[in-house]
């Protein structure tokens, strides 16, 4: 299901061009933030910490096997470039280990990054609860709060197990003024919009004099 906040998703009249869109993902352990990576058609970034080998993923997902190995404890960039709103994007992703507070590492990326997808799963409410922590983590490394974000309840395949209500999420989206997407990695499902709605969220903000 992708739901959108209105408040945050009026289209972008973007000002971007073919630019690289540096996009942190923030999130629990477990979420599902480094099976995305395969799924946005990856190119791995060399000289980054990460030891996966994005072939071996990328191959896995075109055979439709649904890989389970992955280290909770890996951080890693990709880069992929794609096309939004008729103007190519290159998106620089990075991944981040799921129990990375209170490090200089964690503060890095913060001030590194141009957009944030916080994500958490719908089956795992410390995930959620961890998701409501991110806005304040970010303010406290880049001193404000219009930062481009976009908030990502994943996993609802997994529709049995669910332990955060769509309106959950809706409800964090509007207190972060952002857009937000219930996704599923195992079925790619509305995992692009999600990368879409933040690319436009910076265009939006870029294309704003006053920011
Ligand atoms: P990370 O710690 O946030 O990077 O999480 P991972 O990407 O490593 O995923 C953790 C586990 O959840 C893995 O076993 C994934 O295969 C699984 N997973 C990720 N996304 C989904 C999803 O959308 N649906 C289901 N059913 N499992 C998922
Ligand atoms: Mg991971």
């Amino acid at each position: 299901m992708e739901v959108e906040n209105e408040a945050s998703c009026s289209p972008s009249s973007a000002s971007g061009g073919s630019r690289e869109y540096k996009v942190v993902m923030l999130g629990a352990g477990g979420v599902g933030k480094s099976e995305w990576h395969f799924l946005v058609g990856i190119q791995h970034s060399p000289g980054h910490s990460g030891t996966h080998c994005g072939f071996a993923m990328t191959m896995q997902f075109i055979s439709h096997q649904f890989p389970d190995y992955h280290d909770p404890t890996i951080e890693d960039a990709y880069k992929t470039q794609v096309r939004i709103d008729n103007e190519p994007a290159y998106l620089d992703i990075l991944d981040t280990a799921g129990q990375a507070e209170f490090t200089a590492m964690r503060e890095q990326y913060m001030r590194g990054g141009e957009g944030f997808i916080i994500c958490y799963s719908v089956t795992d409410r410390q995930s959620f609860q961890e998701a409501a922590k991110f806005k304040e983590l970010i303010f406290q490394v880049r001193h404000t709060y219009e930062i481009p974000l976009v908030l990502v309840g994943n996993k609802i395949d997994l529709e049995q197990f669910r332990q955060v209500s769509t309106e959950e999420g809706l409800s964090l989206a509007r207190e972060y003024n952002c857009a937000f997407f219930e996704t599923s990695a195992a079925l790619r499902f509305c995992i692009d919009d999600a990368f879409h709605g933040l690319v436009r969220e910076i265009r939006k903000k870029e294309s704003m004099p006053s920011l």
